[in-house]
């Protein structure tokens, strides 16, 4: 009889292919995220699960398992995830960086050079029918980046390879993470160690790099971002609940700062309705950081690597503290 293993969303072809080789597998095929009830009645029958980010497994979802031996998350992230309860547990929890780090390095210099030379506001003028006059030496004027300084919050996989891209548009880098990282980084990435209260006051853009923690969340609100530049721009990759939105949304209605470029948000998928589709001065992504095909590819194939050590009681490639 093979071993049980779920999955609260499908994957790729050849991810499910190799799993059903060694696994009897079930895939979620109703709402996503899968509701708590389903997956907690799910999680009573397996030995195996592979979710998503945005699946909550908490400790009393981890309550209900019997057998469960492993949790692999398609994910870099695992904020989502009970690990200190899951390690009580004896569960093993695997999850997926350095694969996506440069795909989402560059979603996020996409999102800077976006809002800060107005790409899609200049694309929705165009789609409106409100490009009426061309090439005014006042019209639709954005920021240089050459010689700006980009502040980093956490200067961990990709927070550096930010730095790399920052470093070719000829920017001054400046970061700020709990521990400096050493001299010879630092000379490389061309890096300079400020504190959090420099990096929120010196930065023209801040690009935001670090996990979402309790001491993290909503680490980003009104008293921050009355100390940013006014020209400023915020940019966040890393998780929406590490900025207070409404505080956003204020202060980019006040011209508090004067833009950000957002992949992800307190709560995922936004409506139509959110306050931040009707302001002109912000770039959204549908949290697409890591999606690239080549990335996801890879992220399918280590997902179900970490899955298979776990099943076997071992360390997964990536795991989470056990
Ligand atoms: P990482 O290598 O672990 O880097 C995180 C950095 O944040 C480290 O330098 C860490 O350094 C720093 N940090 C942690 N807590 C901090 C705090 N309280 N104050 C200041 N710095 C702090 O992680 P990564 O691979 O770069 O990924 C970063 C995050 O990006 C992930 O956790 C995930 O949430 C997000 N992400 C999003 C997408 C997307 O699709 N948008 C894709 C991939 C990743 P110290 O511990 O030394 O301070």
């Amino acid at each position: 009889m093979k071993n049980k293993v779920f999955l609260t969303r499908t994957l790729h072809d050849f991810a499910l292919k190799e799993l059903r080789k060694r696994y009897q597998i079930e895939i979620h095929s109703g709402k996503i995220p899968i509701p708590k009830t389903k997956l907690r009645s799910k999680i009573k029958e397996i030995d195996g699960l592979i979710c998503f980010p945005y699946d909550k497994i908490e400790k009393e979802t981890i309550d209900c398992a019997e057998n469960l031996k492993v949790i692999s998350t398609y994910s870099v992230g695992f904020d989502h995830i009970d690990t200190k309860y899951a390690k009580e547990k004896k569960i093993r929890v695997g999850y997926t960086p350095e694969v996506l780090t440069d795909a989402t390095a560059d979603l996020a210099f996409s999102l800077l050079l976006d809002v800060s030379r107005r790409v899609s506001e200049g694309d929705r003028i165009i789609r409106d029918g409100k490009w009426k006059k061309i090439y005014g030496a006042y019209d639709y004027v954005g920021v240089d980046l050459q010689g700006k300084t980009i502040g980093i919050l956490g200067l961990g996989r990709i927070g550096s390879t930010m730095a790399k891209r920052a470093k070719a548009f000829d920017m001054k880098i400046i970061y700020h993470s709990r521990k400096r990282v050493s001299k010879s980084r630092e000379k490389a990435l061309g890096a300079k160690y400020v504190s959090f209260e420099k990096l929120v006051s010196q930065s023209d853009f801040i690009s935001i790099h670090v996990p979402h923690t309790k001491e993290t969340d909503q680490l980003f609100d009104m008293k921050v971002f009355k100390k940013m530049k006014e020209t400023s721009f915020l940019i966040n990759t890393s998780r929406g609940k590490v900025i207070n939105e409404k505080d956003l949304v204020a202060a980019l209605k006040k011209k508090i700062i004067s833009g950000a470029g957002l992949d992800v948000f307190e709560s995922e998928p936004i409506s139509k309705k959110h306050p931040f589709v009707k302001l002109p001065n912000i770039v959204l992504a549908p949290h697409i950081g890591s999606s690239t095909k080549e990335t996801r590819s890879k992220m399918a194939e280590i997902t179900v690597k970490n899955l298979d050590l776990g099943m076997k009681g071992k360390k997964p490639i990536y795991s989470v503290g056990y």
